[in-house]
């Protein structure tokens, strides 16, 4: 591919699509480069009740809702999975289908993805009862039983919905207090399909062609027991997208980019935004703020 955009955003989510429509408006010439659809995590997520001007809305809804806003502008879309980004004066990205891109700016917005329990029986039965998208596969638990990993937001909010077709759903968290907000934990502990096993880690899952149990262990007394189930949705955290990137030196011990408060690396040209950055609150408002942030820096870089 020949042609040098003036700005190339890496991932869709919230983050890379708002800093195209920053970048756009600023009359620069931009592509966002993406290897799934947009919306990152949030076309994933069932509701989302923490972004302005909507008091509930659709996570698909909402990511639809600023993609169309960038087409509206302008903002290519490239589908690639990039595997190295090569710095100098022009950037070039390298995709895993051998594409090369070039730009005068490159702003990471990748995000994160979603951390594996590594216990046995985890690999062996995803897509046959363990999922890590609720959303995507909830429907699939109509009248069963499954079983939630994990005390954070995600695995609060992922719970209510899989209510909706559940008969039960339990919340397993390994200590006695969840990590997530007081609206959700209020929810989860008020719902009555819900049961929450606290104190408990997940040792093995159980299965035959499908899952049928998981093995839990008491992390005080270590004893052990097997609950039946259907399904198991690990949500346990995230790790940052941004392996593509680690001979760059641009990132801390465990992948997340390091960026000052103007959202630019150590390195002139490249930027940082949204949940793949070192940042202390990871929701779509940060992101799009992050995005906003780092579009008007390139717009300033470029124009010198
Ligand atoms: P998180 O907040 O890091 O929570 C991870 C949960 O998994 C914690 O309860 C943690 O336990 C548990 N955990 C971690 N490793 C485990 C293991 N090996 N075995 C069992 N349990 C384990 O992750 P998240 O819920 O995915 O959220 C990620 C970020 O997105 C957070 O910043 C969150 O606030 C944000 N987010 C926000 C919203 C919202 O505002 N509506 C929605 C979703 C996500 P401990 O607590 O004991 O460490």
């Amino acid at each position: 591919m020949d042609k040098r955009y003036d700005v190339i955003i890496i991932g869709a989510g919230p983050a890379g699509m708002t800093a195209g429509i920053y970048a756009k408006r600023a009359g620069l010439d931009v592509a966002m480069l993406e290897n799934a659809a947009p919306g990152g995590k949030m076309v994933k997520t069932f509701e989302i009740e923490n972004f302005p001007s909507f008091t509930n809305i659709n996570g698909a809804d909402l990511s639809y809702k600023m993609y169309e806003q960038t087409q509206a502008l302008g903002v290519d879309y490239l589908y690639g999975d990039v595997i190295d980004v090569i710095d100098g004066d022009i950037k070039t990205i390298i995709t895993d289908d051998g594409n090369e891109y070039k730009a005068n700016v490159v702003i990471v917005a990748t995000g994160t993805k979603e951390r594996l329990l590594g216990i046995p029986g985890e690999v062996e039965f995803t897509s046959r009862g363990v999922s890590y998208c609720a959303v995507c596969d909830g429907a699939f638990f109509k009248n069963k039983t499954v079983v939630v990993i994990g005390g954070g937001n995600s695995a609060l909010e992922e719970s209510l919905y899989l209510t909706q077709f559940a008969k039960k759903v339990y919340i397993v968290i390994r200590r006695d207090v969840f990590r997530a907000d007081d609206i959700a934990q209020d929810k989860v502990c008020s719902n009555p399909k819900i049961e929450i096993i606290r104190k408990h880690i997940p040792i093995e899952i159980i299965g035959d062609s499908k899952v049928t149990s998981i093995v839990l262990e008491n992390v005080d007394t270590k004893e052990r027991t097997t609950l039946e189930t259907d399904g198991i949705f690990p949500y346990i955290g995230a790790d940052p997208n941004t392996s593509f990137i680690s001979s760059l030196g641009i990132t801390d011990e465990a992948g997340y980019v390091v960026v000052n408060k103007e959202m630019e690396t150590s390195l002139p040209g490249i930027y940082g935004a949204g949940d793949c950055n070192i940042k202390t609150l990871r929701q779509i408002v940060t992101a799009t703020s992050d995005g906003a942030i780092a579009a008007q820096n390139a717009f300033h870089y470029i124009k010198g």
